[in-house]
């Protein structure tokens, strides 16, 4: 080999390399560039899957040819493919072992997220692909936004309660409201009074789609749901449901088992299932009674230490590990029929029979933008999820809380306490503070009512039992 030649072929390689491993951009509407989500028509999803098949042996993934793009069977594809430079044909929801069947059911086997090598716009993307016979609907992928305010100056120096035994139960006013923050009395959610009825139930399981939890916080560590078909750290799909070492959950931001503790996933996690009454921190609303009973929280650690991702399949892998309460605070984007098709999906298919309750209930934070309509607002949105706006500790409106006829309900969002990694706790605001106080009372509900619940029976019992403010 000479010099010369050497040296090109090192050009292309690095030159390849860098196309393939550069991070994706964001445009103006908030979606990524160079990747669209697009649905298949049956015929179409044959041809597909006979190329998972021969050609690349993988079933999740198709990759280009030697030629540079995705070669399929079908000429019209082809010749966008070609075009617009489609390397990779990847499934929304990757194969699902046990649950695929059930999955297929649900069409969710014919979405595919493509990307492009190419400098066409995502619209330019979407007008060619929803051109084509064989594609039922294309849609971007927009980059989501994690709900999050920024914690307020608070005083501190509360004095201890003896009921519950949780040493800063006395400063969450949002559970019981006695003007400790200088607020009105009695705005707040009631809970001493739920508390006398339920105080959670260890089979009904909620799925924080966030951040990651603090599996091992002290104050939670006794409520996390666990995968108990699964050994952990094994590299091993144990329990053949299409994910390697899931086992409080799994980790969908960086592809991978393991979860990563994040300050918004444990502080959702827990104001819906600290450990209650058990001498330490602070209390969930269904954390039980101070005997290892509260509700299981499944962490769908969405966004990743590194990346994020699975907001739509976050809802399939829950609904089918058997939780009953979906919680999300994140948003963006606009209207996307995959998401929508996954939270049907979570509705008809989370927890199962035997369990707690037949299906799943999601639940959804407005948003912190002060608006009523725009992209923040999706997935709230969506007629299928409850969405919940935030309150202060007067029972008014929190400044930035996001409004409009589609929001179901309202919750204390503002100045909120509760745990914070490694063993620790923190107050914050946003309605993503709010959502998680639906999520504990919901899954109270399916608790006190286990085995004679519907979906939307728990959501008559949240929206028909509030006051009206
Ligand atoms: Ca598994
Ligand atoms: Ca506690």
């Amino acid at each position: 080999m000479n010099v010369k030649l050497f040296t090109l072929l090192f050009t292309f390689l690095i030159a390849t390399t860098a196309v393939f491993a550069q991070d994706r951009t964001v445009n103006d509407d908030g979606n990524y560039e160079g990747v669209i989500k697009v649905k298949f028509d049956d015929t179409m999803v044959k041809q597909l899957e006979q190329l998972h098949q021969q050609k690349s042996n993988n079933l999740n993934v198709i990759k280009a040819t030697e030629k540079g793009y995705v070669l399929t069977a079908n000429s019209e594809l082809d010749s966008k493919n070609k075009t617009l430079g489609a390397y990779e044909y990847k499934r929304v929801f990757r194969y699902a072992g046990k649950f695929e069947q059930r999955h297929r059911e649900f069409g969710l086997h014919k979405w595919y997220e493509i990307s492009f090598d190419s400098k066409a716009s995502v619209d330019e993307l979407l007008k060619a692909y929803s051109s084509v016979d064989n594609i039922e609907i294309a849609e971007a992928l927009p980059k989501m936004t994690l709900f999050e305010k920024h914690p307020e100056p608070k005083n501190n120096g509360k004095t201890l309660s003896t009921t519950p035994s949780d040493t800063r139960y006395d400063e969450q006013w949002h559970y019981n409201n006695t003007t400790q923050t200088n607020g009105t009395v009695d705005a707040d959610i009631d809970l001493p009074e739920a508390w006398e009825v339920e105080t959670g139930n260890s089979e009904v399981i909620v799925a924080v789609e966030d951040q990651g939890i603090d599996v091992d916080h002290e104050d939670m560590v006794g409520n996390m749901w666990i995968n108990s078909g699964e050994t952990p750290n094994n590299g091993v799909d144990d329990d053949n449901n299409g994910y390697v070492d899931d086992y409080y959950g799994y980790n969908f931001g960086d592809d991978q088992g393991p979860i990563t503790p994040g300050e918004h996933g444990t502080h959702v996690g827990g104001t819906v299932a600290a450990e209650t009454n058990n001498g330490t921190g602070v209390a969930g609303i269904a954390g039980g009674s101070g005997n290892n009973d509260g509700v299981r929280l499944m962490s769908v650690e969405v966004f990743g230490s590194n990346g994020q991702g699975g907001f739509a399949e976050g809802f399939t892998y829950a609904a089918d590990m058997g939780a009953h309460v979906s919680q999300n605070r994140w948003g963006g984007g606009g209207e996307s029929q995959s998401i929508n098709d996954a939270i049907d999906y979570f509705i008809a298919n989370g927890g199962g029979a035997g369990t707690p309750m037949d299906g799943g209930v999601v639940i959804f934070a407005a948003g912190n933008d002060d608006v009523s309509r725009g992209a923040s607002t999706w997935p709230a949105q969506y007629e299928s999820a409850i969405a919940v706006a935030s309150t202060d500790h007067n029972d008014v409106k929190s400044y930035f809380s996001n409004y409009g006829s589609w929001v179901d309900i309202a919750a204390p969002g503002s100045d909120i306490l509760s745990c914070k990694p490694n063993d620790s706790y923190q107050t914050m605001s946003g309605t993503s503070m709010a959502c998680p106080h639906v999520s504990g009372v919901a899954a109270l509900i399916v608790s006190k009512f286990a085995g004679n619940i519907t979906p939307s029976g728990v959501w008559s019992k949240l929206v028909d039992n509030t006051d009206n403010i």
